[in-house]
């Protein structure tokens, strides 16, 4: 059973699609739900078209924001039909599978450590907000017919689970053909740095940034948003985001022009 990657969904308005993306999950080997501000979801149909999947819904998280629903998540992956203005780098469904697989290998056995991967799903009407989207790092799109393009939202959680269960299939035996352990490079020692950590720097580079008289509060023009994107398009490995921070905090402290001078 996979448990390191959580299936959101936010906004559901039909409690049968909750059903229907509790047995897709089930179909796939993944166990994990959770629901931010949907409707009741252990209702007659969401149980009829869960077809069995019963203690997967009754076992689903309730939240009341994303970012609480993705707080222990190191990755979060928005899932768009549409192409999104000023979002995270956009990825086809099996990059964004072969992606997750490998770093859990990467990981090893420090994967439950390291953090889940969460794959957010949005309303049926209108999907996900730009600001729920500003929460991803990763645009996820199902490439489909152009010009009808939307999947059902059971239907889209199906395709996502069947691409993630494949690549982690695809992505041991590739491992077990080389016969090498899950921690062959050593540039994987270096775990890339986690979702909490990430936030933390944001919240840090926004108020050196806010200090600096660089981000005008009353003008932010999207900096924070582009910053991000920025950030996440190649995110830093733990050490790297050390030394971000260190330089963060450097300028916070008053700087030693005389240190050199005798
Ligand atoms: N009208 C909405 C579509 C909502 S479909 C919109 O334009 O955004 C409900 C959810 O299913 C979407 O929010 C998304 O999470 C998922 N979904 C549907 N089609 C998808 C696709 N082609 N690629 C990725 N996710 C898709």
């Amino acid at each position: 059973m996979n448990s390191d990657i959580t299936f959101v969904l936010v906004g559901t308005t039909h409690s049968g699609n909750i059903g229907a993306a509790a047995r897709a999950m089930k179909n796939m080997g993944f166990n994990e739900l959770r629901l931010v501000d949907c409707c009741a979801h252990l209702t007659k149909d969401a149980f009829a078209r869960s077809s069995g999947a019963d203690g997967l819904l009754k076992a689903a998280m309730r939240f009341d924001s994303l970012d609480d629903a993705v707080a222990d998540c190191q990755a979060v992956i928005g899932t768009s039909a549409r192409d999104r203005h000023l979002a995270v780098p956009v990825m086809s469904c099996r990059e964004v599978a072969e992606e997750w697989a490998q770093e859990k290998l990467n990981a090893g056995p420090d994967a439950d450590a390291y953090g889940k991967t969460a794959m957010v799903f949005g309303r049926e009407r209108s999907g996900l907000s730009n600001e729920e989207m500003d929460r991803c790092t990763r645009l996820l799109r199902i490439p489909c017919n152009p010009e009808f393009s939307s999947l059902n939202l059971g239907a889209a959680v199906q395709v996502v689970a069947y691409e993630c269960a494949q690549a982690s299939n695809r992505v041991s035996i590739m491992a077990l053909d080389n016969g090498k352990p899950a921690k062959a490079d050593t540039e994987d020692q270096d775990p890339t740095a986690s979702g909490e950590a990430m936030q933390h720097f944001y919240e840090h580079l926004q108020r050196v940034m806010l200090n600096t008289g660089f981000l005008d509060p009353d003008n932010p023009r999207h900096l924070m948003r582009r910053v991000r994107r920025y950030f996440e398009r190649n995110r830093p490995k733990a050490s790297e985001l050390n030394i971000l921070r260190g330089i963060l905090s450097a300028t916070e402290k008053p700087f030693p022009r005389n240190k050199r001078e005798p």
